[in-house]
């Protein structure tokens, strides 16, 4: 059933008084600043319990424009859809939310349609559940239970925007569905880390997890359903570099197509230190951002090791002299690499891991911390290690370094929710302005450092 007959606000009423909408050319368009436009005479027999809401829209830059279904829950909206947002600005975190968002609940940050492109946006409530679709990709499944449509028939929708550019809409029309629920069951309670997770969102801190692979038995599908199912927004990552599954351009840039349309970002973890001569700067400028480790490097005899790997470390006769060397290589590589994060920062060969406090003074921290604060290289809080330390965190944020929250994982066994993460942002104390967001929080790393990477 069509909600707006291209013509007339029959059935709409202005909630403020300022009149900040106009019908042209059959779209409905809004401007700002703030302006609601609420559906009055709503069609109880479509719009109840189950429902699905479709709109078309268009967005331009430097305006914000939501959904609202609002039911008697708490007395004000069950959900905000985020339809357009103004282009995301540093230590603005409200800028941040991209189309698909539900405001404060589950939050998208990676833009998925252009300014002034048509989309199609798809809303649908079962009650408590929501589903909403970009485009016909799946962005948001969500049981709310903390709010809801719980009665039959109390529900109806708002067009809100504030912002000095427009939004168009061309289409707004709703349809009852069945209330068969998909996904989530509604008897599953959030347990402590969604709660967390929700709190955070609430919060504004963007919870996302840079640091995904898809290995072993994890596949795209398998992420996706993860991510959406706890509230985590994901980076996916390829290995780059000597003996790693992506050697060349073409790979690099076929791994980057295949994810183009998806709600992730997509990330190439550098690898090695031979990775700036075997990518060329358009390869990179593919990805939505870069990081790499200080896990492979070669000792001053020109031995290259992989610290993770027992056998190629050896033994470790002075930890003194080899923390030095780590240090040293982690700063050039901080200084001279073109990479947005620092991942699995701090990380310590197994032999000498259990000293991790002892060898780690804060004098060694500082000089890691400095060097990635004047890069602008973001660090990792990376789960599969649990490092860096709580220690590192609050010297680092004091000295201006940004986050960001990593997996690293191996399969699908091993995605977990960001637990070390989660505890690390209550501990530290950290906001949203403490964490990185790709291609916003700073310039890209690749354009800050031209002429490293091959042309
Ligand atoms: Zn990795």
């Amino acid at each position: 059933m069509q909600l707006f007959d291209g013509k007339t606000l029959k059935g709409w009423k202005f909630v403020e008084p300022d009149r900040r909408w106009a019908i042209r050319d059959g779209s409905l368009v809004c401007r700002g600043p703030a302006s609601t436009l609420l559906l009055v005479e709503r069609p109880r027999e479509v719009i109840s319990r189950n429902f699905e809401l479709e709109i078309e829209a268009m967005g331009r830059p430097e305006h914000r424009a939501e959904v609202h279904i609002l039911s008697a829950c708490q007395g004000s909206s069950s959900a905000k859809v985020v339809v357009a947002n103004r282009s995301p600005v540093p230590d603005d975190p409200q800028t941040w939310l991209q189309a698909g968002s539900i405001i404060g609940r589950r939050h998208i940050y990676k833009k998925l349609i252009p300014d002034g492109t048509w989309f199609r946006l798809n809303i649908a409530v079962r009650g408590r559940h929501f589903e909403v679709r970009l485009n016909g990709v799946l962005l948001v499944d969500f049981l709310d239970h903390e709010c809801g449509i719980p009665d039959l028939g109390d529900a109806t929708i708002a067009l809100h925007c504030a912002g000095d550019s427009e939004v168009l809409f061309r289409k707004i029309q709703a349809h009852s569905i069945s209330d068969k629920s998909v996904g989530t069951s509604d008897s599953e309670q959030p347990d402590v880390v969604e709660r967390k997770i929700l709190h955070h969102t609430g919060q504004g801190i963007p919870i996302i997890d840079c640091h995904v692979h898809l290995k072993g038995d994890l596949d795209l599908d398998g992420a996706q359903r993860h991510s959406r199912r706890h509230g985590i927004q994901y980076g996916v990552a390829v290995n780059c570099g000597k003996g790693f599954p992506v050697e060349t351009d073409e790979a690099a840039l076929a791994f980057c197509r295949d994810l183009s349309a998806q709600p992730v970002f997509v990330a190439m973890q550098a690898e090695g230190r031979e990775w700036t001569s075997m990518f060329s700067q358009a390869t990179a400028a593919a990805f939505d951002y870069i990081f790499t480790d200080s896990m492979t490097w070669s000792d001053r005899s020109g031995r290259r090791m992989r610290l993770w790997i027992p056998d190629e470390v050896g033994a470790i006769a002075n930890p003194d002299d080899f923390m030095e060397t780590l240090i040293a290589r982690t700063q050039d590589i901080l200084q001279r690499e073109p990479i947005d994060i620092y991942a699995n920062p701090t990380f310590l060969p197994a032999v000498i891991a259990d000293n991790y406090g002892q060898l780690w003074t804060e004098q060694r921290m500082q000089r890691i911390i400095e060097t990635a604060a004047r890069n602008q290289v973001a660090i990792e809080i990376n789960e599969l290690y649990q490092i860096p330390s709580a220690k590192f965190i609050r010297l680092a944020k004091a000295a201006g370094c940004k986050f960001t929250l990593g997996s690293n994982n191996t399969g699908s066994a091993d995605l977990r929710r960001s637990e070390y993460g989660l505890r690390i942002i209550e501990h530290c104390e950290l906001g949203p302005n403490d964490f990185f967001l790709p291609g916003v929080t700073y310039s890209r790393a690749i354009d800050r450092k031209p002429g490293v990477l091959l042309v």
